[in-house]
């Protein structure tokens, strides 16, 4: 294997097992607000950085209409220019962004490599994991129909639009609590669907969604279609499914949010690098540092709390910081 002394971006080598070889400075990995404002910070710090995309460039704001609470648009801004808007900044300071998908990693020992689509391998002096956060949808074909149209995976980001209307929210954990108690506050009301005779969710978090006056809880229930003509305007579900009593029940509701949980895009890492039992990425408090030295994570992809297009930006912008520092202590 050949491995470039210089730390600047080297043209890759063919190696004898066929994978041609990139020695780079800062690898960043992931399109989305974590990865490209890491990119800004590190190409501003001359780090060098080469960004590879994965097959969502942009991520998740560019499958948005409305981003309304990322601070700096007075007016809004739709997701795709946002996330064009982040590109060419990073561009600005000489990032490098390619499109590309990682396929596989080695933190073995000293190495940092990463495969890239299977056939080039970046050695990397510092890698910043910024790949985000997928939310888990039902599979049912409705999700796809009205995605956008009242179909929506995120209560802080989309729950504005359905103030004084009718929702629903999908799951009876921590998360589909908060969901449903902060679209109560905003909506006229809130259905919780839940396909158990119990909540996942925690006591005091139970507690909160009994004690809201506009939540129902919608017991043994499962969604099995969603109507309406220019948008969701009801939910079909079928109740205690299985049993003699089962039945089929139809709700009115202008929005319909999914809240059974996320997966975080860490396969590719999880030989080397800590995540929790969900599979998110851990970072010592406080820090993007991962359990490999050199190796930090950004954005969704080590957040099970906030999932915010600026929170995942912040984290972005501290991984290049810590990345920088890495570099200075350790005289690379
Ligand atoms: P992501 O945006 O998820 O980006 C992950 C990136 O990693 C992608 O580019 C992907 O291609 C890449 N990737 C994944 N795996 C690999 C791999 N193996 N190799 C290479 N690259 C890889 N937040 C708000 O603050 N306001 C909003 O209004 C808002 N609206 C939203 C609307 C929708 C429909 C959704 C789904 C989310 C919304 N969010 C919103 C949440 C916000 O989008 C996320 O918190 C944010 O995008 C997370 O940024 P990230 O950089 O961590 O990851
Ligand atoms: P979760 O705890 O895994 O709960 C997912 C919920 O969705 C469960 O009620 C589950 O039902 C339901 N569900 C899953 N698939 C479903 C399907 N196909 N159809 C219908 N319902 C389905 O996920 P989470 O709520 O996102 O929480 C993830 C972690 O973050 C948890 O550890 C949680 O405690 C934590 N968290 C904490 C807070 C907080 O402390 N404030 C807030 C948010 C999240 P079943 O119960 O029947 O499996």
């Amino acid at each position: 294997m050949v491995v470039f002394k210089n730390l600047d971006v080297q043209p890759a080598v063919e190696t004898g097992d066929h994978k041609a070889v990139e020695k780079v400075r800062c690898l960043i990995i992931g399109s989305g607000p974590a990865g490209y404002t890491a990119a800004i910070y590190a190409a501003r710090a001359n780090l060098k950085p080469v960004l590879y995309t994965g097959m969502q460039m942009g991520g998740q704001l560019t499958t948005t209409t409305e981003v309304d609470n990322f601070p700096g648009y007075p007016d809004g801004i739709t997701g795709p220019v946002m996330m064009e808007d982040l590109k060419r900044q990073a561009e600005r300071f000489g990032a490098e962004i390619r499109f590309g998908v990682a396929t596989d990693a080695d933190f073995t020992g000293e190495r940092r490599h990463v495969t890239i689509d299977g056939n080039t391998l970046v050695d990397a002096d510092l890698i910043i994991i910024a790949t985000g956060a997928t939310a888990k949808y039902l599979g049912i074909e409705a999700e796809k129909k009205y995605a956008g149209m009242g179909v929506s995976a995120c209560a802080t980001c989309d729950g504005f639009f359905y103030k004084q209307k009718d929702v629903a929210v999908v799951g009876g954990g921590d998360t589909a609590a908060e969901e449903a108690t902060y679209l109560a506050g905003l909506c006229n009301k809130v259905y919780m669907i839940v396909r158990r005779n119990v909540l996942r969710a925690s006591k005091a978090m139970q507690e909160k969604v009994m004690n809201t006056r506009n939540i129902e809880i919608l017991w043994e229930h499962q969604t099995v279609d969603l109507f309406g003509d220019n948008g969701v305007e009801g939910a079909v579900l079928v109740k205690k499914k299985g049993t003699p009593q089962e039945a089929i029940v139809k709700i009115p509701i202008d929005g319909f949010f999914l809240a059974i949980g996320h997966t975080p895009n860490s396969e590719v890492f999880k030989r080397f690098v800590d995540t929790d039992e969900v599979g998110y990425i851990k970072t010592i408090p406080g820090t993007t540092k991962t359990n490999v030295p050199g190796v930090f994570a950004a954005g969704d992809v080590q957040d099970p709390h906030y999932r915010q297009a600026v929170t995942a930006a912040g984290t972005g912008c501290m991984a290049a910081i810590d990345a920088e520092r890495y570099l200075s202590e350790h005289n690379i």
